[in-house]
């Protein structure tokens, strides 16, 4: 079969990869001149598959209005006249219960599993390297009545096969000697040994340049501008080249759409809406200064609400998320406030250990944004649109580096007529998760990640 992929982040790549693999011949576009530079491009770099809880939980509408009111809340809602970001915001709501959570969740946690499973062959069989630390991700608490809610957080993981355990201040600064700096503030954490970290940018762009080698057709710095449609099938798809301004189109047997957030302008253009909506947000890369001082275990900050991990010589922080459009600026008041304080956090707890200076200062902090392409359940949406031809990947929100590998699997197993292995709801192929959740799984409290 002939396959276009359009978009060439760490989900478009995967699936092109895994198609490739089962012998599809492969057009890979993206309006980038190189694969993953939009929101697969910084991230907080956690291969997290057991911190995976949605957002949506029955604490997150009181939450979400107290934090509307401070620019440095974790969370931001910025309401728009924009009916597409308040349909999803009622989604939302509809999610904030423990029924829909634990459904939720049991779905999360099938995808992440089959997902590292899929990553570890890509990376036995590629040999790509990519900063990964196969040290696990912890995450430390500094208030007590939050870490007294972890541990029923990490019962409920448990129960669905997530190896999550409650861990005492000593025991979290035997696994990370680097807290020891910031150890009088912790209360306590929980620790997940089987998850990693690693740079999605330099994994997916690694992988593209495999796919090339492998025959895929590598279509970048190339704007798709429209999928033409006769209402039943997806006919071809009208790109356009930056550099010249030339027009094509492309003709194929199946189209995968894995724009990120910007899936759904380009679906509602053919008459299929998902409710994927760019989430913002921020990182910081910093450069190490005492690199013997520094964390190798991947952290969570509960407090702040960011994920710091480390990449060869250096640290990155990233975290909060901002709903409010696909404004993706750096330099206005708000951003700057975001960033600052991400870097702030980093200077607190590993004080002296990364280069947190300004770049008035002479430091070189690299502040980044990306839009999380969010849907209400946080689960993505893989699978059939209602238009023959037409496939979607997307909507991966706060999890498409550790999702990407399975995602990629999932949809090329799908195309070549295979049922992918494991209990999940596939869009348009009638095939739903039977058990929602374990049996005893009552009690719930959320640590979403950001
Ligand atoms: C601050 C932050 C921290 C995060 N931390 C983590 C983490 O630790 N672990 C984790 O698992 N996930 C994390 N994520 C989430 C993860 O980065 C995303 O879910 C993932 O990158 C989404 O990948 P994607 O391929 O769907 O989207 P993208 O990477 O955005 O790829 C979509 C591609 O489509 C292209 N495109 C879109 N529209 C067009 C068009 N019209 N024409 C041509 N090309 C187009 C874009 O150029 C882009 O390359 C984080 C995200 C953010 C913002």
């Amino acid at each position: 079969m002939q396959v276009t992929v359009l978009g060439a982040g760490i989900i478009g790549v995967s699936t092109a990869w895994h198609l490739l693999q089962r012998g599809h011949e492969v057009t890979l576009v993206d309006r980038q001149p190189d694969a993953a530079l939009e929101t697969s491009f910084a991230n907080a770099a956690q291969i997290s598959v057991s911190y995976c809880e949605p957002w949506a939980n029955k604490e997150a509408p009181l939450k979400t209005l107290k934090w509307m009111f401070s620019d440095e809340s974790p969370l931001l809602f910025r309401p728009q006249l924009d009916w597409a970001q308040w349909r999803w915001g009622l989604q939302f709501l509809a999610q904030c219960n423990d029924k829909a959570f634990v459904r939720n969740v049991a779905q999360l946690v099938a995808l992440g599993a089959y997902s590292h499973a899929a990553l570890k062959d890509v990376v036995a069989e590629t040999g790509i390297e990519y900063n990964r630390l196969e040290r696990g991700i912890a995450h430390y608490y500094t208030d007590q009545k939050s870490f007294d809610g972890a541990a029923d957080a990490a019962a409920v993981m448990q129960r669905f096969g997530v190896q999550r355990r409650v861990v005492t201040r000593e025991e979290l600064l035997a696994i990370e000697p680097a807290l020891q700096a910031f150890g009088d503030r912790i209360v306590g954490g929980t620790y997940t040994q089987s998850d990693e970290s690693g740079d999605a940018r330099v994994f997916t762009q690694q992988l593209a340049a495999l796919c090339g080698q492998r025959g895929a057709r590598l279509l970048f710095g190339h704007d798709i501008e429209q999928l033409e449609s006769d209402g039943r099938e997806v006919r071809q798809v009208r790109v356009r080249d930056r550099a010249t301004g030339l027009a094509s189109v492309l003709k194929a047997d199946a189209f995968v759409v894995a724009c990120g957030s910007y899936s759904t302008p380009l679906l509602a253009s053919v008459g299929v809406n998902v409710p994927i909506y760019p989430g913002k947000g921020y990182s910081a890369t910093l450069p190490l200064l005492r690199p013997e001082r520094a964390p190798s275990v991947s952290l969570l900050d509960d407090q702040m609400k960011c994920a710091v991990s480390r990449l060869g010589n250096e640290l990155r922080v990233a975290g909060t998320i901002e709903l409010g459009g696909f404004d993706l600026s750096l330099d206005t008041p708000l951003a700057r406030k975001r960033c600052d304080m991400l870097v702030r956090r980093i200077e607190q707890v590993f004080p002296g250990v990364a280069d947190t200076r300004t770049a008035d200062e002479g430091g070189d902090p690299r502040f980044w944004c990306g839009l999380r392409p969010a849907t209400p359940t946080n689960i993505p949406l893989i699978g059939r649109t209602r238009l023959r031809k037409l496939w979607i990947n997307a909507g991966h929100g706060t999890l498409g580096w550790t999702h990407g590998a399975g995602s990629g699997k999932a949809i090329a197993e799908l195309i070549h007529g295979e049922q992918p292995a494991m209990n999940f709801g596939f869009q348009g192929m009638g095939s739903y998760p039977k058990a929602a959740a374990p049996a005893g799984v009552r009690r719930l409290q959320a640590t979403s990640r950001g």
